[in-house]
């Protein structure tokens, strides 16, 4: 069942194992479908396109579509803006969408399962095919049930396929999308109206439950003096777009050389606006009763709109049709001023006194609201309305008041996006699945933990701009207008993202990054990564413990200091922040990046930036990760050691042969000591210095924090934390001997115990 990932559970298998996510990244936050934005991004910039493709396509069956026309909340939310522009996320889902399309493949959505017990047999009938429709079908099929949607149209998209038009969103790419919800079992039976066609009530009686997904297409009045009468000149939005869409119908001509006035503020009337344009129409001028800041159209949409020529009058409000003998001559309209918050939130339009004015035109769009067609409902009374002629549906589980309907999309918001469509499908359709299934009702939402996010540095680089059709094309031609990226472009684009907020565990990065994963430790106040090997992540996802074959290969290193793999740096300066020699430096690097660079003379070697690095980017000289985890003995006692360490001298003969010696016992980070456990090692020793005998001056206290830390790692992995202890030597290590040996023994029976 397609749910919002926060919901998902974890590909490693997290949550049964107690791992709670966090709040994603914001732009994931903002998505209303939690679209995993910086995974799918970050597989973008790796050009591993068609893997990025799947990713967004867990959440989004409409990928193409979205990527043309979503409101895109996440780059509002992108915190690159605070550098310099949001990351192009929507422009960046489109070039996934057309570079599969450009070289023919067919999109695939996952199809049905069959075996589900669960969902045995039963049918489920959707009234409409626009997104939510579609998408609570595709979810549906998913899972096995029978599914059959019912659209009154001869097309299927609903306001896709009808409303937005070609320029904005090409049908092939509409069309291709829908056929792959189809290819997943789905059923759409188009030009079958449900009411003046097919009862609801015969729809209740054949199918286990219905989804009521018809929109809101009934258009309202301007309901001014003066409207009844025009015979000549009203023109409907719906009408037009739906005739240019479709290539055939009387409006569009009805259009050509009219003056135009198009009433509102929202898609709708630009759109009709832009249209009418193409359409061959004279003049056209959008009157609009707030100002610009309000108006609901997309802000790029009203500024292409005026590049093409339309005109736009703010501040005013038709107060009268004027015609003669039923032929429309002009619109008389009052001046508005914005005065205080209305229920919209928004600043209410009011009259000035004696502002009258008479705009001339010869024909009148009005696209001031959307309704509900109640047409779908004739013969039904139990499904019960809101005031403003909408469905009323419960928010969460979307019921009606009649039991086994369901209903979401614009049928119940009002005119709203296709994200927000789509996001009601999958509730929807989770909500369908439990009712059939007996299941509890979904919960309020998911319990996140809230977190900070801390920009990482970055130097300004511009967002890619694909190219844009010039406007004295746009004005005669349904061609598209905005050009998709080139790969290059697109790659470029992805590496301008900041990758910012803690990751949910999706082990995403697990394909993306080559080398190294990631791993959140939850519930800490402020959370870390650790790197963790591919083995872990699998053991993990499968449900094991931690693997006990691990291939590490020794690398070649040459000095003690500390070098910096550039490519896995996100200049986050934790290095710098912790490094008490002055030698770590986050400087600028690359076009677009910082990075830490290691002042070799400075470098004492301690090696405690590495520990604290969350991506991996560090290693040290000849204490390399892989020469450290080479070094491992699997059914043995891991022992490791600062090599300053005392007790080292003193002590010796109470210590395993085989120690792993390190510049800093604070150095071993809790990745790396979980990487001991996962080579097979019964228990693990730290021997770290005492605060006086501390080489460093700072190193316990950081081999105490990453002892913290992987305690916690351990608990969440299942591994018993009493095979873990470290042992704080000093000078007197003699005295101490006997400790050692102690703690050694007893690790060791605690590894056998298991
Ligand atoms: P719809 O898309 O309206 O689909 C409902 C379907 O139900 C239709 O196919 C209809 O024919 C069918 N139906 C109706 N009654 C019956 C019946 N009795 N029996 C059977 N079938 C029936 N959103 C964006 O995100 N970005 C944009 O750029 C954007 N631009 C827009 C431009 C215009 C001109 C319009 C009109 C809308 C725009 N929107 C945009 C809004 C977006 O298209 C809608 O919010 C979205 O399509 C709603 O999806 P839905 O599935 O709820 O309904």
């Amino acid at each position: 069942m397609q749910q919002k990932p926060e919901a998902q559970g974890s590909l490693l298998a997290g949550e049964a194992r107690g791992l709670r996510p966090l709040y994603p990244s914001p732009c994931s936050r903002e998505c209303p479908l939690g679209t995993n934005v910086k995974a799918y991004v970050s597989l973008i910039a790796a050009g591993r396109f068609a893997e990025a493709l799947a990713l967004v396509r867990l959440t989004n069956p409409f990928p193409g579509v979205c990527g043309r026309v979503c409101p895109h909340p996440c780059e509002a939310a992108c915190l690159r803006s605070e550098v310099e522009e949001p990351v192009s996320i929507a422009g960046l889902k489109r070039f996934l969408a057309d570079y599969e399309l450009r070289r023919g493949i067919i999109p695939r959505l996952a199809g049905a399962s069959p075996g589900r017990p669960e969902s045995g047999g039963r049918r489920v009938a959707i009234v409409g095919a626009g997104p939510a429709g579609l998408t609570c079908a595709s979810d549906l099929a998913r899972e096995g049930y029978a599914v059959r949607v019912f659209e009154a149209l001869p097309v299927a998209g609903g306001m896709l396929a009808v409303g937005i038009p070609a320029y904005r969103l090409p049908k092939d790419i509409l069309s291709i999308e829908i056929e792959a919800i189809k290819a997943q079992g789905v059923e759409i039976a188009l030009s079958t109206p449900v009411g003046r066609g097919t009862a609801l009530s015969t729809l209740v009686a054949e199918y286990d439950a219905v989804f009521l997904a018809s929109g809101a297409q009934a258009l309202r009045k301007l309901g001014i003096p003066g409207e009844r009468q025009i015979r000549q000149g009203m023109i409907s939005w719906a009408d037009l777009l739906r005739e240019v869409s479709l290539g055939r119908g009387e409006t569009p001509g009805a259009v050509a050389g009219r003056s135009l006035a198009v009433v509102g503020g929202g898609n709708t009337a630009v759109d009709a606006a832009r249209a009418a344009l193409r359409a061959g129409a004279r003049k056209v001028t959008i009157l609009y009763r707030r100002g610009r800041g309000e108006m609901t159209a997309f802000p790029q949409e009203v500024a292409s709109a005026e590049e093409e020529g339309v005109e736009l009058v703010l501040l005013c409000s038709p107060v009268r049709l004027v015609s003669d003998r039923g032929r429309l001559t002009g619109v008389e309209c009052a001046r508005m001023k914005l005065g205080e918050p209305d229920a919209s939130g928004r600043p209410s339009p009011v009259a000035l006194a004696d502002s009258e004015f008479i705009i001339p035109c010869d024909a009148i769009i009005p696209a001031v609201g959307q309704e509900l067609d109640p047409s779908v409902l004739e013969g039904t009374s139990d499904v019960r309305l809101t005031e403003g002629n909408l469905i009323q549906a419960d928010p969460l589980t979307m019921a009606t008041s009649r039991a086994g309907v369901f209903a979401g999309g614009d049928a119940v918001t009002g005119p709203a996006s296709v994200v927000e469509a789509i996001a009601a499908g999958h509730r929807a359709a989770g909500s369908i699945h439990r009712f059939l299934t007996g299941a509890s009702p979904a919960g309020a939402s998911s319990s996140l933990e809230e977190t900070t996010i801390e920009l990482p540095i970055a130097a300004k680089r511009a967002r890619v701009r694909p190219a844009k059709l010039p406007a004295s094309v746009r004005r005669t031609s349904f061609e598209e207008i905005e050009q998709v990226f080139t790969p290059a472009q697109a790659v470029a684009e992805a590496e301008r993202c900041l990758r910012c907020g803690p990751c949910w565990e999706c082990a995403t990065c697990v394909g993306v990054c080559d080398k190294k994963q990631v791993m959140l430790i939850p519930g800490s106040a402020t959370p870390r990564l650790l790197r963790v090997t591919p083995e872990l992540h699998r053991a993990l996802a499968a449900g094991g413990g931690a693997p006990a074959s691990w291939k590490g290969e020794a690398s070649e290193g040459t000095a003690f200091t500390v070098s910096v793999d550039e490519r896995l740096c996100r200049g986050c300066g934790l290095c710098e922040e912790l490094c008490a020699y002055h030698a770590v430096r986050v400087t600028y690097r690359r076009e677009g990046f910082f990075s830490a660079a290691v002042d070799a003379d400075a470098c004492r070697g301690c090696g405690c930036c590495v520990s604290v690095c969350p991506t991996g980017a560090m290693d040290q000289g000849y204490f390399t990760d892989h020469r450290l985890a080479g070094q491992i003995r699997s059914g043995e006692v891991a022992v490791f050691s600062c090599y300053w360490n005392p007790a080292l001298r003193s002590a010796s003969e109470s210590l395993p042969d085989e120690l792993v010696r390190v510049m800093c016992a604070g150095r071993i980070s809790a990745g790396q000591l979980l990487k001991a456990f996962e080579r097979g090692a019964k228990g693990i020793l730290v021997l770290g210095c005492s605060e006086q005998d501390c080489h460093y001056g700072f190193g316990h206290r950081q081999a105490e924090a990453n002892l913290r830390k992987l305690g916690q790692l351990m608990e969440l992995l299942g591994l018993e934390r009493e095979r873990l202890a470290m042992i704080r030597a000093g000078a007197q290590g003699q005295a101490q001997a006997g400790e050692f040996r102690r703690r050694v023994e007893m690790l060791e029976s605690e590894g056998g115990n298991r």
